[in-house]
């Protein structure tokens, strides 16, 4: 039985109030940008994959900042046959071992916060602050599942009343794969990676292919702080070849996956219909996700998370503010000073310190944007259109938006990027409120703006989300803190950075003995 670990704390990241830290930070990222960059396959045993794949910059596509190769049909089957050979002797190892060299990988990677950050702002579009931000999640998620692997990865004694030793134990199920978006490209990739490594797992990881690069040196800090490289493979690829023939396979025993839900029926089918052991899914998903401000709602703390709440990370977020619902009494007041300080947004280049919202992150998103944005014009008031600044005509850029809607029925799926809706209720339409916001068929986040206990009681009743905040934005759930994940369209659950995560990833034996 592994003794209890150290009161575990997360990452410190960077101090973003103090100036003079950031500007150093901001050099320092400068610097580490070293590229081009490069990823390939990473299989022992495997030759040479495809062709190179250029990665532009977001920001400026003229820049290219590195290349990628993607993994063929060969190099997925030796893959997956490499991962059933590791896979025992890693699952026989200690969990307190397993636990160890995750940390160490933390260590590593908040050691290189500026290589990280460079990374995330070139092949991603992240701003710095946002950059931090994914270096401390994935750094939390490496100690924090580790943690959670020496306490619960323990022989539990169980009762034994008819004189028997009963115990339960949890092991590895298998073989993993690890399918990761492009908006969370450091801290989701090595959540869900490192989850599956400190429940026994070998793990295959496929990031999504907007953002191989930032996966490829995860994967080489983590082969450098000791997982071995059958245990921890890289198998970069579009979702329709290489994520298709990875969840079709027989020798997977589980995917982790976070993405659109349509993906995760797609996955979920496909492991359903293989003749093999019932493979297990873990998803998150996307959202409608609103905020609804109540006519005691205090406006300056109200405009000020939406505004977080709908435009940090170019809104591509999926806990991100999509709809606000404000009653009508502060309805004017509010949308007035949304406006004010939309005017105020800085948007261009992520690396500079004054950019507050980056490029969204590829043609493709910007397009279907640009599509919403066109099917507002006559059906929503526009409230207000942030300015894009100098040099943003070479990215793909959308200026942050707010439109003002009769309903909510006017919006058909999830807009991921800087796009707000505002919808205006009346005192007694409360319920039809949070009816409304339950009928999307989405459950992630819900922001309330409210200093009445019994109407956040009864939101917080009512409405099937996944996490709910209070007079704060709704954005940066942080590990082990406040564990984050959706219901019906949003994700299958468990929460990621929560106690029931590793859990899933594992295999359960209760063992009795006639003592
Ligand atoms: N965990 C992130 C947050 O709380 C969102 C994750 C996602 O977008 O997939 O903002």
């Amino acid at each position: 039985v592994a003794e209890p670990h150290a009161e575990r704390t997360n990452s410190m990241g960077a101090n973003l109030a103090n100036d003079d830290q950031l500007r150093a930070l901001a050099e320092q990222v400068n610097a580490a940008a070293t590229g081009p960059w490069r990823a390939t396959p990473l299989v022992p045993g495997a030759s040479v994959s495809g062709p190179d794949i250029a990665v532009t910059n977001p920001a400026d596509r003229r820049q290219t900042v590195g290349q990628w190769q993607a993994a063929d049909g060969a190099t997925v089957d030796r893959a997956l046959h490499n991962a059933v050979a590791a896979q025992p002797a890693w699952d026989r190892t200690p969990a307190a071992s397993r636990a160890a060299i995750l940390e160490h990988a933390a260590d590593l990677m908040e050691q290189r916060m500026p290589q990280y950050i460079a990374l995330c702002t070139r092949e991603a579009g992240k701003t710095i602050p946002d950059g931090v931000a994914e270096v401390r999640e994935a750094v939390d998620f490496l100690r924090y599942y580790a943690g959670q692997a020496r306490q619960q990865f323990t022989v539990d004694a169980l009762p034994g009343p008819t004189g028997e030793s009963n115990t339960l134990q949890l092991a590895g199920r298998g073989v993993f794969v690890c399918i990761s978006p492009w908006n969370f490209p450091l801290a989701i990739f090595s959540g869900q990676i490192a989850a599956a490594l400190a429940a026994g797992n070998a793990v295959i990881a496929k990031p999504a292919e907007q953002t191989n690069l930032i996966g490829y040196h995860a994967i080489k800090l983590m082969h450098e702080a000791g997982v071995p490289e059958a245990v921890l493979q890289f198998v970069p690829g579009d979702g329709a070849t290489v994520g298709a023939a990875l969840t079709a396979d027989p020798r997977v025993a589980g995917v982790a996956f976070t993405g659109s839900t349509d993906t995760a029926r797609a996955i979920n089918r496909a492991l359903a219909a293989r003749d093999a052991a019932i493979g297990v899914l873990i998803a998150e998903t996307g959202g409608q996700n609103a905020l609804i401000a109540d006519s005691s709602a205090l406006p300056e703390q109200l405009v000020k998370d939406a505004l977080a709440s709908a435009f940090t990370s170019a809104g591509q977020r999926c806990s991100a503010a999509r709809v606000l619902f404000v009653q009508e009494d502060i309805a004017d007041k509010v949308i007035g000073m949304l406006a004010g300080a939309m005017a105020e947004l800085t948007v261009g280049d992520p690396g500079l310190l004054s950019t507050d919202v980056g490029p969204v992150i590829d043609t493709d998103a910007k397009c279907l944007l640009d599509e919403h944005a066109q099917r507002m014009q006559g059906a929503a008031r526009l409230i207000a259109e942030a300015q894009l600044g100098p040099g943003t005509e070479h990215g793909t850029f959308f200026a942050p938006r707010a439109w003002e809607l009769q309903s909510l029925s006017q919006l058909t799926r999830e807009n991921f990027g800087p796009a707000l809706h505002v919808i205006r209720w009346k005192a007694t339409e409360l319920d039809q409120v949070i009816d409304a916001i339950n009928d999307t068929g989405y459950g992630l986040t819900l922001g309330i703006h409210s200093r009445i206990d019994e109407t956040i009681e009864r939101i917080v009743a009512r409405a099937n989300v996944g996490n709910v905040y209070v007079n704060r934005n709704q954005i940066g759930a942080v590990v082990g803190v406040q564990p984050f994940g959706g219901q019906k369209l949003s994700g299958t659950g468990p929460k990621a950075g929560g106690p029931h995560y590793l859990p899933r990833f594992a295999t359960e034996k209760t063992v009795s003995i006639n003592t």
